[in-house]
């Protein structure tokens, strides 16, 4: 209960920062009580009394849940997660549901219909995004981990604006049932903790076979935690992309910051070899395609009728559509909406759409044969540190350029951690991306422990 206190009182006291959409003081104290006496009879659960936050894409029963959209305007979840659920079975606690980009799309958290959340180390930056409330929070200390989404990035580009760990796990580790749909070929609930332990424990705990979610892998789920104590491989292979350094505007320190590891990791044992990826220049308009047709396709269920917002200017069924759709989705949401269904038209679909597939398959193929020569892939997570507020509202190129060192992850398929890598000359965190292979989580988090 005072650890919930805790939370509780810094979050009245960083409110200006706008993480938390909702907070749910009474019913945590109250979760917190019981486990107290949990706790004290020996029947505690694996998370007992961690205190966690969820993004706004992430069903909790007779909450609301709306993507920090207005479409959803009123929405109360009728299910957990199964995230949620299994966070709950383990006796975490829920403290409130996290301010994101609308619909988890963009990379400032300034999409959101309910105001841009701020960076804590600088209040005049953003925190990246779309997770952004949720690193945020754990950043300043409104919750110890919390759970957000990333579908192209929206994990490991806000923990590294933020100087965390962020995990994204292979795609289908963790069941997507009860999370809102963006892109569902690469949509990932991640992770967002201060070191790599707590991320380990989570991970146990929510990953795996799921009967509500027909995508999701039935592999065994490891110990991830237990794993972290063991001691893999003394040396590892590491690759490092030669594309990497020419990149548009990726900031000197970082590059500085990313070869500074690399010798780190050289001198503790490990090799590193720099190797060619020529395909690095596909992955984000790659991603870009795919993502915004899926999610043109997806978001087609809000439509005024079934849920949440309905415009009341309507005369009929037509009306009633567009109405509610264009004054209740926000302007970069409708963008996204109106390039993919461009790309899914019947004139261009096999120019982009079946294009950007066949791209696809090449470049999780290259990843992953690179993988199969090495252990990890060692790159930045984003070309800079956290940016002002409105830097790139007016030019949405320079917003996706954000974005292009996280996609290939979720292109691939392959899980990927961001990870605090020092600081600019301001101070603001740097963070390292390690990639790995489909379900080399626990070698992942191994190495990535050892790099902090
Ligand atoms: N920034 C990327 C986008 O806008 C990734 C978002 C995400 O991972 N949810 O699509």
């Amino acid at each position: 209960q005072d650890l919930v206190r805790h939370h509780l009182s810094n979050i009245e006291k960083k409110s200006h920062l706008n993480a938390f959409l909702s907070v749910f003081p009474e019913e945590a104290l109250e979760r917190a009580s019981l486990i107290d006496q949990k706790i004290k009879n020996g029947t505690a659960g694996k998370l007992a009394g961690l205190v966690v936050g969820i993004k706004d894409v992430l069903a909790y029963t007779g909450h609301p849940l709306q993507a920090s959209s207005k479409i959803l305007n009123g929405f109360i979840s009728q299910f957990n997660a199964t995230a949620v659920q299994r966070l709950l079975d383990a006796d975490a606690i829920i403290i409130g549901r996290q301010n994101c980009d609308e619909f988890a799309m963009g990379s400032s958290n300034e999409s959101s219909a309910f105001g841009p959340v701020l960076n804590d180390a600088d209040n005049t930056r953003v925190p990246g995004g779309s997770s952004g409330g949720s690193a945020v929070a754990v950043q300043a200390d409104l919750c110890q981990i919390s759970l957000g989404s990333d579908t192209g990035g929206s994990v490991r580009q806000p923990a590294a604006f933020c100087g965390l760990v962020g995990l994204k796990p292979t795609y289908s580790r963790i069941s997507r049932y009860g999370l809102i749909a963006y892109g569902s070929s690469f949509d990932c609930i991640g992770i967002f903790a201060k070191c790599v332990e707590d991320v380990a424990v989570v991970l146990e705990v929510i990953a795996g076979a799921d009967d509500e979610d027909s995508t999701v892998s039935r592999l065994p789920v490891p110990q991830y935690a237990e794993e972290l104590s063991r001691t893999l491989s003394k040396s590892y292979k590491v690759a490092y992309v030669r594309e990497i350094d020419d990149a548009e505007g990726l900031q000197p320190e970082i590059r500085d910051a990313i070869q500074r590891k690399l010798d780190h990791i050289k001198n503790a044992g490990h090799s590193v070899d720099v190797i060619d990826f020529p395909l690095q220049e596909y992955v984000l308009p790659t991603y870009y395609i795919l993502a915004t047709a899926e999610a043109s396709s997806n978001l087609s269920r809000y439509d005024g009728v079934r849920y949440g917002y309905r415009s009341p200017q309507t005369t009929d069924l037509q009306s009633l559509y567009k109405k509610s759709r264009s004054e209740g989705f926000g302007k970069e949401v409708q963008k996204r909406i109106l390039l993919g269904t461009f790309v899914l038209s019947a004139s261009y679909y096999d120019a982009y759409y079946t294009k950007a597939q066949k791209v696809r398959r090449l470049i999780r193929e290259k990843t992953k044969d690179i993988l199969k020569q090495y252990d990890f892939i060692v790159m930045p997570i984003t070309p800079t540190t956290a940016f002002k507020i409105g830097t790139h509202t007016d030019n949405p190129l320079e917003m996706y350029l954000a974005d292009l060192f996280s996609v290939q992850a979720n292109v691939a398929g392959v899980p990927a951690i961001a990870v605090p890598c020092g600081e600019d000359k301001l101070g603001l965190p740097i963070g390292l991306q390690v990639i790995a292979d489909d379900f080399q989580e626990s070698k992942l988090l191994h190495f990535s422990d050892a790099l902090t």
